[in-house]
């Protein structure tokens, strides 16, 4: 199955921001009765397994006495909609090895949920969510993210204070506002014909290989920082850079800009401090890899920008 060019996860619905809401504490307040919200346990959302949907409290759950303070997320069918955090929560059988490993296919049960309701690592569920879900759930778990790292002012050191709903920190001293952070990074497919130039990372799963990525460096472009990494990471030459789409990718707090662009030289040299290994895959093993066959290469995990990005190469859309 090969998805098509709207059906990017993360890539958002047009969720309803209400940013004219999140100073309106008055009215906030009057609907707090009648708000949802969805629930973070350590970046992992509550999720009903039956459904693959997120799990919708009503802001007075007496599991939320636990959170930190909650973000409004906006507005949906006319209701306030919310995230809280319970990331102070202990389980029983907390498995701290298994968080830490890269893929963590851990399922954390609260004992005041049903069974079915469990906290998932968001990689492992991320394909599977109903799109608005997708949205709210990464917009949280980013927000989240810059919260618990974000906790001290960058101009003066003193602990700053959460405004705006959770849109916002301020500085009580210097008064310095401080907003939500975001890091724009560039993933690529760089194209020979009938190849793609595929890269792996040490840490990665036996046999896992993805396009190339990094971060964009202050005072480039997205084009630059695309014909900047591939010759970091490989020597490959590229030109013909062209933007695809984008994916907010809270790991933690990415936007991926996904491009193509054309290989000039195909000699391959690595950076082994980025990279184990780099390889000309072809668009007929690329096929079968995604087809389960055992052709030394396993394809990017559905969900992910990467596998998007191959998928619709692989069927000349782009
Ligand atoms: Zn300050």
């Amino acid at each position: 199955m090969i998805s098509g060019i709207d059906d990017l996860t993360f890539a958002g619905v047009g969720f309803d921001r209400a940013d004219h809401l999140r100073d309106d504490q008055r009215l906030l307040e009057a609907n707090w009765a009648d708000a949802k919200t969805i629930l973070l346990w350590r970046g992992k959302p509550l999720i009903d397994l039956t459904t693959n949907d997120a799990v919708f409290l009503r802001c007075d759950h007496p599991i939320l006495s636990v959170a930190t303070a909650p973000i409004f997320l906006g507005l949906m069918d006319g209701n306030h909609i919310y995230a809280h955090d319970i990331s102070s929560w202990v389980p029983e059988d907390l498995d701290a090895e298994k968080m830490m490993a890269f893929l963590d296919d851990s399922q954390n049960h609260h004992p005041g949920f049903p069974t079915t309701q469990l906290f998932c690592e968001l990689r492992s569920i991320m394909a599977l969510l109903p799109p608005l879900d997708a949205e709210l759930i990464t917009t949280a778990k980013a927000m989240f993210a810059w919260h618990r790292s974000h906790q001290f002012c960058a101009a003066c050191g003193v602990q700053s204070e959460m405004a705006k709903s959770g849109w916002q920190r301020n500085c009580p001293s210097c008064n310095t506002p401080h907003f939500p952070r975001t890091d724009p990074v560039v993933i690529m497919l760089v194209t020979h014909g009938n190849s793609l130039l595929l890269g792996r990372a040490p840490i990665w799963p036996d046999q896992m290989y993805s396009c190339l990525a990094g971060f964009v460096e202050p005072g480039e472009t997205i084009e630059a920082a695309v014909a900047r990494e591939v010759f970091e990471e490989t020597t490959v030459k590229v030109k013909k850079v062209r933007y695809i789409a984008s994916q907010p990718w809270a790991f933690p707090s990415s936007l991926m800009f996904g491009c193509i662009c054309e290989a000039e030289t195909t000699d391959i040299r690595i950076d082994p401090q980025e990279l184990e290994d780099a390889k000309w895959v072809t668009k007929e093993t690329l096929v079968k890899s995604i087809g389960g066959k055992d052709v030394g290469i396993k394809p990017a995990r559905p969900g992910a920008i990467a596998s998007y990005l191959m998928q619709n190469w692989l069927r000349d859309r782009l």
